[in-house]
């Protein structure tokens, strides 16, 4: 039986004004810790002691909410991940737990059988990792035959960069031996025939082309997946690449009205005007919980798939673990690869700094970053009026980001937003694949810190859970999921890993003023833990509970699941 959240004595359903007393509350401000707050109309009124807090409250009519010795902090801001596919995930068989080909098979076999598809009809599937299955290698056409030959199946690896379609699917969408990759992609062809397997552009341009579930069944996920970063305490969620086809989907989410979470939405360059069109009222600040934070862009693939672009190459593969299945046309794939061209990444550059619209560039190994850097710099000589970091670019993943880039990342103004869990759940894969001295150094928040630049710590949901506690977990512990430590140098402490998914999350948003810390006139956006992390055992770190998360003053999730938005 879960313990009650916390203790709530009403006085008046519609009550606006709240003060939580008894426990710790994390202002991530300074004095960083307080024992009162007072919010009014979802605004934060006074933080303090409980004497000065309660008697700013003065005598009028409050809703008393009794911590019970548990913490409030400011609610987790996502500074990456991708609501609707986090919201589609719901609705494709998930693969996480798959171990080899035969698990693939089944869980297949399984979903279409109790979601009654009928043959003929599209099937997704997500979250394998080629790395965890005993092949140790992608599942291609020929198995994904036999999960679902009547169906038209595609299924995407868990980083999202690469995938495989069955025969039917091949068929549906034209593919053949001697379909040509778009630049930036990879379609697998062994003996004249596609295998089924594609990586990067390819990939995306193919999963676009098959068709979307219904609207009902879209509002559905989404309400599923507002639910699960509710629960982890997220109060603020990303949209981190919104293409065309998601158009119409974020129409209805608005009218639908359901949205309670803020999400901040980053344009795919190539929709970016027609989207800017459609949503012209939101660009730049929220209106229904909704705003367009600017533009994303990729330049590389992913360090565990051996897509992520490096400066010096992989290790070889292992006998017996093979890569990516069939011949691949990309050149020199031992150091990945560029998703786009120099002129590229420049020219979408200077389209955001004349936009004036924030950039995400999508960057993991240290040869995209540089790539970013080089023509971040050539891109701001062109435009002498524009200071650096005026649009507050941002790195995101910055995974192999090397430390004799930081420099320039400071000097640039650009957030690295780092994907620090990867060290726990892919970091005995990077050991392999990058040897001892790199592994160590992915992410390099320590020497970040040390060279005052701010960043953000993400989960890149749906590819990993939007836990932030295991971000902070990760950060302050690096461990892997064998046990091993990997990089004792670049571990933080769990308050600057904090500041991380709060008051930089919110400078990263251009929210600062708004969100992240506890201080009056901000939004009452809350998480309640269970316990105090800056005095929890780091190792414990991430089972910390979260036990009830508040938008605006608003309960949107509690822990003991009694209901949502019962609070006011
Ligand atoms: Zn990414
Ligand atoms: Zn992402």
């Amino acid at each position: 039986m879960i313990a009650q959240a916390v203790q709530m004595e009403r006085t008046d359903e519609r009550m606006s004004r709240m003060l939580y007393y008894n426990g710790t509350v994390i202002t991530m401000e300074e004095p960083f810790c307080a024992q009162a707050v007072l919010t009014e109309d979802g605004v934060i009124r006074a933080v303090g002691t409980f004497e000065d807090v309660r008697a700013a409250a003065g005598e009028g009519e409050k809703c008393l909410v009794d911590l019970q010795g548990h913490t409030l902090m400011p609610g987790f801001i996502d500074p990456h991940s991708h609501f609707t596919a986090c919201a589609n995930a719901t609705m494709q068989v998930d693969l996480g737990e798959a171990e080899c080909f035969e698990d693939v098979i089944r869980l297949i076999r399984e979903f279409i059988e109790r979601e009654n598809i009928p043959a003929g009809q599209w099937v997704r599937a997500s979250g394998f990792d080629h790395n965890r299955l005993k092949e140790g290698r992608h599942p291609d056409r020929t198995v994904l035959d036999q999960a679902a030959p009547e169906h038209l199946l595609m299924v995407s690896h868990q980083s999202g960069h690469m995938g495989a379609f069955n025969s039917r699917a091949l068929e549906a969408l034209g593919v053949d031996g001697h379909t040509q990759p778009p630049q930036g992609g990879m379609i697998a062809v062994k003996d004249g025939e596609p295998t089924g397997y594609m990586e990067e552009n390819a990939f995306l341009q193919y999963i676009q082309k098959a068709p979307m579930p219904s609207p009902e069944a879209f509002l559905e996920a989404y309400r599923k997946a507002q639910k699960l970063y509710a629960s982890y305490g997220v109060t603020t969620v990303q949209e981190g690449m919104m293409s065309a086809p998601l158009g119409p989907l974020y129409q209805l989410l608005l009218h639908s009205g359901i949205l309670e979470l803020d999400l901040v939405a980053y344009l795919d360059m190539e929709a970016g005007d027609e989207l800017k069109r459609q949503f012209a009222e939101h660009i730049g600040k929220y209106k229904d919980h909704m705003k367009i934070g600017g533009y994303k862009m990729f330049l590389d693939g992913s360090p565990q798939g051996r897509t992520a672009w490096l400066r010096e190459p992989y290790l070889p593969v292992e006998e017996g673990a093979a890569g990516p299945a069939g011949e691949t046309t990309a050149p020199s794939p031992d150091c990945g690869y560029p998703t786009l061209t120099d002129a590229a990444v420049k020219s979408n550059i200077l389209r955001a700094e004349r936009d004036q619209m924030q950039l995400l560039a999508h960057c993991n190994g240290d040869a995209a970053c540089e790539q970013y850097l080089r023509e971040y710099a050539a891109a701001l000589a062109e435009l002498p009026d524009h200071t650096p970091g005026d649009i507050r670019p941002v790195m995101i993943h910055a995974q192999l980001l090397g430390l004799d880039q930081l420099e320039r990342v400071k000097g640039l103004g650009i957030i690295p937003s780092f994907f620090l869990a990867h060290v726990y759940h892919w970091g005995d894969i990077h050991l392999k694949n990058l040897g001892q001295k790199r592994a160590e150094r992915i992410s390099p928040a320590h020497s970040a810190l040390e060279h005052g630049i701010r960043f953000t710590l993400h989960q890149d949901a749906p590819v990993i859970r939007p836990d932030m506690m295991e971000t902070v977990w990760c950060a302050v512990n690096r461990m892997t999921r064998n046990g091993v430590i990997l990089g004792t140098e670049e571990r933080i402490s769990v308050a600057d890993a904090l500041k991380a998914v709060t008051i930089n999350g919110a400078y990263q948003y251009f929210e600062e003023d708004k969100k992240g810390s506890i201080a009056p006139g901000k939004l009452a956006d809350f998480v309640i833990l269970e316990q105090n992390p800056l005095e929890a055992d780091p190792i414990d770190l991430r089972k910390i509970r979260v036990l009830a998360t508040i938008k605006e003053g608003t309960c949107i999730y509690r822990a003991d699941g009694q209901g949502t938005g019962e609070v006011r």
